[in-house]
């Protein structure tokens, strides 16, 4: 079972990533993790992504792709494995293909966990945080008891910059724009699937795992 998930901030992908993990034992392979161990273990190529990112600068493609593709060739892929965060330009999916041909395999499906902007926006933006204590709050996933004050202080609670709906909105549409011609390419090679995230977590997973079970049919 080799997969790609896919998703815009707010979708549940890392809590539904970690579900699809747990059932089918394949390695969830994100690639901040991925140039951990590389860094850790000391290969060549790990090396050569420090040396970037000491300096704060972004690490080249043919360098990720070399990680990636140490990474795939590893035995506990065999039995499939599960790419968060990688590919993220049309390029490194050309790239990922290559590699997955020279293994013999390929990719069985791209699942898009598909959430609409107005539900992304209600789940990014509610996060509150209290002046006083700095417990964190969030309007839906976890509300104070009385709106504004916190439930363990009775503090004043506010809303980071970060999280407000002009920042947000604007990271939304970077991200949509940039992923948008990756999702027409695997699009046009017949993987991707859409799932709607717009439900309960429990219900995400059951569709996944009904399109997963379909694999082994
Ligand atoms: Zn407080």
């Amino acid at each position: 079972m080799n997969l790609v998930l896919m998703g815009l901030p707010g979708a549940g992908k890392g809590t539904q990533a970690e579900k699809i993990v747990g059932k089918y034992g394949i390695p969830h392979i994100s690639t901040g993790d991925m140039f951990r161990v590389a860094i850790k273990e000391g290969n060549e190529l790990g090396l050569q992504a420090k040396s970037f990112m000491d300096k704060g600068d972004l690490v080249p493609d043919e360098v990720t792709i070399g990680i990636v593709r140490e990474r795939l060739c590893k035995e506990d892929c065999n039995q499939g494995f599960l790419l968060d965060g990688f590919p993220r330009m049309v390029g490194q999916a050309e790239a990922l293909e290559n590699i997955l041909a020279s293994l013999s395999k390929k990719i069985d499906f791209v699942i898009n966990i598909d959430v609409n902007q107005e539900i992304l926006m209600e789940r990014l933006t509610g996060r509150r945080i209290c002046i006083s204590c700095g417990s964190t709050y969030h309007l839906i996933f976890n509300p104070s008891a009385v709106e504004g004050v916190c439930d363990r202080c009775g503090g004043d609670l506010y809303q980071r910059t970060d999280d407000n709906a002009e920042t947000v909105q604007n990271r939304l549409q970077v991200n949509q724009k940039q992923t948008k011609p990756l999702f027409d390419f695997y699009e046009s090679k017949g993987y991707l699937r859409n799932v709607n995230g717009q439900q309960d977590i429990c219900k995400v997973f059951d569709d996944l795992d009904q399109l997963l079970g379909s694999l082994h049919e």
